[in-house]
């Protein structure tokens, strides 16, 4: 029975305080802040009608260091879930340590001015939270998350070591615009617009964004194009699990996504510059986001499924040479429309990202310090997934990938 609050109240934030009230034995006193109050009042609402729990809400803006520790304070949550955006996860991180209250998040810290996806800034923490008995807990969304602790279940259960990782992230959704994010546009824009890179021998490699692409078939959703890019739980993976020789992640995306990105980036607007206009300094990418959809309002109409996974290759437990396994999870937009008001993308982060707050709360996992994902024992964490609205699949495969 444990006091928690979330900050932030956008799609993952919706699915995952929805999922908490789903499980009251656990998240006992539910506290929704943001920067909006309405769109937390909103939440609340849905949660109320949906399973009768009530959600107690505030307004905060997170960057506001001494603001936020009185609220932490004045609440007194046992854990502060970080649902936010990428830029808020320092100052909460400070906040949460000046009120000595544990710390989760589903992405790493970014800072503005710098599409920079890093852990340092957030591992720099750990001394501070382990003098105080407090935990971190970094990344427990999908894709940094459960892609993580799916590489740590193959490597407890199936694999002696895991010398190559391909995680595979394909959303065949479709949501009927021309063109829209699944989670916040700005986040996204900068992730995939990035170069790409990836852990090779020791090293990373890197090449331009979005120019390395293969095809590949996805159970529950077709062949489909997916390109080579960056994601941070690379830099986690191959700093906790230093065996794995290749780590490569992948993510689908269809010709129109792509060619209305490659307009956009042509003409400046996914600029993280200040362009001035009309005597203000304005972000193009941040006018950008404003003017496309909202991802929070592209469930009613997303059809389709996500498949999100990973394949290693290692030598096996059984001493019976070398083997492949393929983890994954299928996830229907509609189903998840339905049960939670949000599409898959934040489905698949929002459980994740419940299930991570259980981990602490129940004492499933334990550590001071600031911790990924990979770091705990997978076993708790695959039970829920599977209790909760993310079941797993294990194939074996052939063999690795062959591009
Ligand atoms: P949204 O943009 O829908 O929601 C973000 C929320 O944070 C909004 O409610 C916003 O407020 C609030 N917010 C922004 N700035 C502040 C601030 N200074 N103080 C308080 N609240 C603030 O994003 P998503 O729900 O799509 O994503 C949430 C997080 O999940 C992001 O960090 C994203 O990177 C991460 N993510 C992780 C994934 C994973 O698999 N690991 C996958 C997808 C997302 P307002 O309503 O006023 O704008």
């Amino acid at each position: 029975m444990s006091k928690v609050l979330v900050i932030g109240a956008g799609g993952v934030s919706s699915v995952c305080v929805h999922k908490m009230a789903m499980n009251a034995g656990i998240f006992s006193e539910i506290h929704l802040a943001s920067r909006t109050k309405a769109k937390c009042d909103a939440i609340a609402a849905s949660v109320k009608e949906r399973t009768g729990q009530t959600v107690h809400t505030y307004e905060i803006d997170a960057e506001e260091v001494p603001a936020l520790t009185r609220l932490i304070q004045q609440i007194g949550p046992k854990l502060v879930v970080n649902l936010a955006l990428p830029y808020q996860d320092l100052p909460i991180m400070d906040a949460c340590l000046a009120a000595g209250v544990s710390y989760m998040d589903t992405a790493n810290y970014e800072p503005k001015d710098e599409a920079k996806f890093e852990y340092h800034w957030q591992w720099a923490y750990h001394d501070r939270f382990k003098e105080q008995g407090l935990v971190a807990l970094l990344g427990s969304g999908f894709d940094p998350g459960v892609t993580s602790v799916f590489a740590t279940w193959l490597k407890k259960h199936k694999l002696k070591t895991i010398r190559t990782l391909d995680i595979l992230d394909c959303n065949g959704g479709d949501h009927g615009q021309h063109f829209a994010t699944n989670f916040n546009p700005e986040i996204n824009i900068r992730e995939v617009t990035a170069p790409a890179r990836h852990w090779l021998n020791g090293e990373w490699v890197e090449t331009p964004a979005l120019t390395i692409r293969q095809n590949f078939e996805f159970e529950g959703v077709g062949p489909k194009n997916m390109y080579l890019m960056y994601h941070e739980e690379i830099e986690s993976l191959k700093t906790h699990l230093p065996e794995i020789e290749r780590i490569r992640f992948w993510m689908t995306f269809g010709d129109a996504y792509i060619t209305h990105l490659t307009v956009l980036q042509n003409v400046g607007m996914t600029g993280i510059e200040p362009v001035r206009f009309q005597g203000k300094d304005i972000i193009p990418l941040q006018f950008l986001a404003a003017v496309l959809p909202k991802p929070e309002t592209l469930g009613p109409t997303t059809k389709g499924k996500t498949n999100i996974g990973d394949i290693a290759t290692g030598q096996a437990l059984d001493g019976s040479g070398e083997k492949t396994f393929y983890i994954y999870n299928i996830c229907d937009h509609e189903d998840a429309f339905h049960e939670t008001g949000n599409q898959a993308v934040s489905y698949t982060t929002g459980v994740p990202a419940m299930i991570g707050a259980a981990m602490l709360l129940t004492g499933a996992w334990t550590g001071e310090g600031v911790f990924n994902m990979e770091q705990f024992d997978p076993d708790p964490f695959m039970d829920m997934l599977n209790q909760h609205g993310l079941p797993w699949q294990v194939k074996e495969l052939a063999g690795p990938l062959t591009f």
